[in-house]
């Protein structure tokens, strides 16, 4: 089956479909753009020549390669000419009946050899080959959005697709400058199942109302390095189409308890509160998240008359200041007898802290004075098992590690796909390795503890790394 991909069609010319026929006009392919709607065709060309034009006035391209890109452009109208394709890729509308429907005619127009891929982000690739002819060249490539700009491509494997076609697809994706990382069919394939703790945990603290939803942000932000807040990203993604997918990775995985979509989130769907594009949503745009506030400075004459630090504690007088283990700091306090306040994971100088209700103030602003001295700027938080950062750490490298022991993708791929397709600062399985997978078993087995809930199940690969781990070091 093995062949260049010199002409590449794409059905669907919306968002998706108009961009990826840019990545693959750039790289010097001929495009074929199929959509059912001329008027969306028209559209689609007209907005690359400008953002093409855009490029040109900013030094950024030159004219000749814009022009020769563009003219590598065909519509095509009648589906029966992508015959002549080498490659297929399928990027209309996320319906699973169009997409079947879609599928079985191209296995009867286009010969063998020719790749037949989905852009889907939730339909199982499996069920789109079952029934077209050659079913082992039919594969999912799911770009992100916008396709231009993102480097990673999934390269998704169904039950029937050859090792062959996967290979050809990864060197495709290579070729147009981008990253591929290759999964199977499962839902939410990589990036869309790993990702849902990150919204799933902030919707989590917002409903406990732990904090403002600016605080729950900045403390993701700046204390954990994302590049955005989890809420604030959902405002731009839209509370609809976030929603809509936290839905669809929950009832895939028949109600697995972990992907509970929110009702708050619900919430804001059933307003209209979409997000950016509706003006409102979390917070009110343009203007998004208000500034946080962080604890005042605290006077010198509060400040603790005996400081001890030991590894992760520092004792100052009667209180211990922790960092945090999944228990609550009234759960420390009341085990260990005396003041606790606890402290979130933090790479910057913002941290997260929390205070047992049975502290007396002037004992948590030694806390408070001791970490302002250590130059940090503090945000109190109500007293939340496992806080905000390393709650949420812990779910993301749990859910790494479920599809890693599940096959779902490989530890590499596991990691470049959330560095790659969000941004995140670490892939989650670098990250558990860091911190310790015994930690993040630790402040799991708390969070289950407390909350008496499946959703904060340690995986059983996270126990057997846990495991291997104590057993080097003793
Ligand atoms: P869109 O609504 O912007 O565009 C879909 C296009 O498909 C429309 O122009 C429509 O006319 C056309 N279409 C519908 N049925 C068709 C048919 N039978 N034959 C030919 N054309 C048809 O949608 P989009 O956001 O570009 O999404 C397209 C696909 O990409 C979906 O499967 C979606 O899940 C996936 N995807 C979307 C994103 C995203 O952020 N928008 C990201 C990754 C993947």
């Amino acid at each position: 089956m093995s062949q260049q991909i010199r002409t590449v069609a794409v059905i669907g010319s919306g968002t998706m479909g108009a961009g990826i026929a840019e990545v693959a006009a750039m790289s010097g392919q001929q495009v074929l753009l199929h959509d059912i709607s001329a008027d969306a065709i028209s559209r689609a060309i007209d907005g690359l020549r400008s953002r093409l034009a855009s490029r040109v006035s900013r030094g950024k391209l030159t004219a000749e390669l814009a022009d020769r890109a563009l003219s590598r452009i065909v519509p095509v109208s009648d589906i029966a000419a992508l015959a002549a394709a080498d490659l297929v890729i399928e990027a209309a509308a996320e319906n699973p009946d169009i997409k079947k429907a879609l599928f079985n005619q191209l296995g009867e127009i286009c010969p063998p050899q020719t790749l037949l891929t989905s852009n889907t982000s939730s339909i199982s690739i499996t069920a789109i080959a079952a029934g077209v002819k050659h079913p082992e060249r039919v594969a999912g490539l799911h770009f992100f959005n916008p396709a231009p700009v993102m480097k990673l491509v999934e390269v998704v494997s169904g039950v029937a697709t050859s090792a062959e076609v996967v290979t050809q697809l990864s060197q495709c994706v290579l070729a147009w400058g981008k990253q591929p990382v290759h999964c199977q069919s499962t839902p939410g394939f990589i990036v869309n199942r790993v990702a849902r703790p990150y919204y799933a945990e902030a919707w989590r603290a917002l409903e406990e109302q732990v904090a403002a939803p600016e605080v729950i942000d900045a403390a993701l932000r700046e204390a954990g390095g994302f590049p955005m807040g989890p809420l604030a990203l959902t405002d731009l993604i839209g509370q609809d189409v976030n929603f809509a997918v936290t839905c669809s990775v929950f009832n895939a995985f028949w109600q697995e308890r972990r992907f509970l979509p929110s009702l708050v989130q619900q919430e804001l769907v059933l307003a209209g509160r979409f997000g950016k594009k509706s003006g409102q949503g979390v917070y009110r745009w343009p203007e998004g998240a208000a500034e946080v506030t962080f604890y005042p400075a605290i006077p010198a004459h509060c400040q603790a008359a005996e400081v001890k630090k030991e590894s992760d504690v520092v004792t100052l007088d009667e209180l211990l200041l922790l960092e945090t283990n999944g228990e609550t700091a009234q759960a420390a306090a009341t085990r260990l007898h005396r003041p606790v306040v606890v402290m979130d994971r933090s790479d910057s100088n913002v941290v997260v802290i929390a205070a047992a209700a049975s502290n007396r103030l002037e004992s948590t602003e030694k806390a408070i004075y001791w970490l302002q001295q250590q130059g940090k700027k503090v945000l109190l938080v109500a007293d939340y098992p496992g806080l905000l950062v390393w709650r949420t750490v812990a779910m993301l490298v749990n859910e790494a590690l479920d599809a890693l022991q599940k096959g779902v993708a490989s530890e590499a791929d596991i990691n470049i796909a959330m560095r790659l397709g969000v941004n995140y600062p670490r892939g989650p399985l670098q990250w558990g390795e860091q911190l310790g997978w015994q930690r993040v078993l630790a402040l799991l087995e708390n969070l289950q503890r407390h909350y008496g809930e499946e959703r904060y199940r340690p995986c059983s690969l996270l126990r057997q790394r846990a495991l291997l781990e104590s057993s080097y070091e003793s």
